[in-house]
């Protein structure tokens, strides 16, 4: 069995950057990831933008070329994976890690084998656990918590919650393949983080009458035909649905930080790690990437934590020069 130095779990691009950081300083390494490639932007809705421009979004200062400013999810996909491959970067694909446990080093159990390693940077995203409703009818198969595209809601009734980009991009694109879409929001307004430029083009459609929406509101039930909530009079109101868009967000997998004995903070549920070498509470078991905001998903992007590869392996080859010089 082979001892790595560095195991990543996650190969989105945060994993990859570790990887490519890794390589740099001569260290061995492997990703494991449960998916393929970027497995996060592969299950984006497919004809995304991203809100960074294509600079912000490169890694090891790999040119990420397109003809428009904004990549869309399919130019991410290219140049990612095409890193991936050109670099051929070591990784386990469609290999979920389930257990890390640590004595000397640490023992990583997967769905397929065991591995050892010396260090294990967690870079595993927030995209596998959406936030529910917790209402009843949220079971029903008409009820997405994940959104692809618009052209299946042409002509139906179709409900979509939230108030950030994904609930914005989606009310706009299945009100233009001829869904009747009704938006019911929690909160009083859209969130601060709606694309600057789709903002005026949601609500001049909620203006006009030709997207429906309603602030201040939530869903008490959905049934097979329709969808029950309050509205900020607190009234109880009934509309005839066909599917429901929940855009309420996702969540990191708080069980597995957990069971790696990985400390949470108590409000927002951030796991303990040091800023200046993302170490966790755990020593020589790393936190990367959009994983390290906790419940507060919207902490850390693409741009500000491509750094984190940088500074975990600086920490490991510091701590490694001060094993051999002792
Ligand atoms: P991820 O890309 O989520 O990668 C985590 C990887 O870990 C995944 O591939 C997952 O399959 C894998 N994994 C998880 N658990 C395990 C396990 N137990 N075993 C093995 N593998 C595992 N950010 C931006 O910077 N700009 C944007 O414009 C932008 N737009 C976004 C739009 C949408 C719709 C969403 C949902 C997010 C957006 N984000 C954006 C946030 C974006 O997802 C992240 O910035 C980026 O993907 C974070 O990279 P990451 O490597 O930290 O995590």
């Amino acid at each position: 069995e082979k001892m790595w130095d560095i195991i990543i779990i996650g190969a989105g691009p945060i994993g990859l950057n570790c990887a490519l950081e890794a390589e740099k300083e001569g260290l061995s390494y492997l990703i494991i990831e449960k998916g393929t490639i970027v497995n996060s932007l592969y299950n984006y809705p497919l004809y995304m933008q991203f809100f960074s421009t294509a600079d912000k979004l490169e890694i090891s200062q790999i040119p990420f070329i397109t003809t428009s400013t904004k990549p869309g999810r399919q130019d991410a996909l290219e140049y990612y994976q095409g890193i991936a491959r050109q670099k051929n970067v070591n990784i386990k694909l469609y290999e979920e890690v389930l257990k890390i446990t640590k004595s000397e080093n640490f023992f990583i159990e997967t769905s397929k084998g065991k591995y050892e390693a010396k260090n294990v940077v967690i870079a595993t995203g927030f995209y596998d656990f959406p936030v529910l409703l917790n209402v009843k009818g949220e079971n029903l198969p008409k009820v997405l918590h994940y959104y692809k595209e618009a052209y299946p809601f042409a002509n139906q009734k179709v409900v979509v919650v939230g108030s950030s980009n994904s609930a914005v991009d989606a009310a706009l694109e299945t009100y233009r393949k001829g869904a009747d879409v009704t938006m019911i929001i929690r909160n009083s307004e859209f969130s601060k983080s709606v694309k600057y430029w789709v903002k005026p083009d949601i609500e001049n459609r909620i203006k006009e009458g030709s997207i429906k929406a309603y602030f201040n509101s939530q869903i008490v039930e959905i049934t097979e035909n329709s969808v029950i909530f309050k509205d900020e009079n607190e009234a109880n109101l009934e509309i005839e649905n066909d599917f429901v868009l929940a855009m309420t967000g996702y969540l990191p997998n708080f069980e597995f930080l957990k069971n790696a004995g990985i400390q949470l903070q108590d409000n927002n549920l951030k796991p303990i790690y040091s800023d200046e070498t993302m170490e966790s509470n755990i020593p020589n078991l790393y936190l990367a990437g959009v994983v390290c905001g906790g419940k507060d998903t919207h902490l850390w992007f693409i741009e500000n934590s491509r750094i984190h590869a940088k500074i975990i392996v600086g920490d490991i080859i510091s701590k490694q020069k001060i094993a051999t010089s002792v």
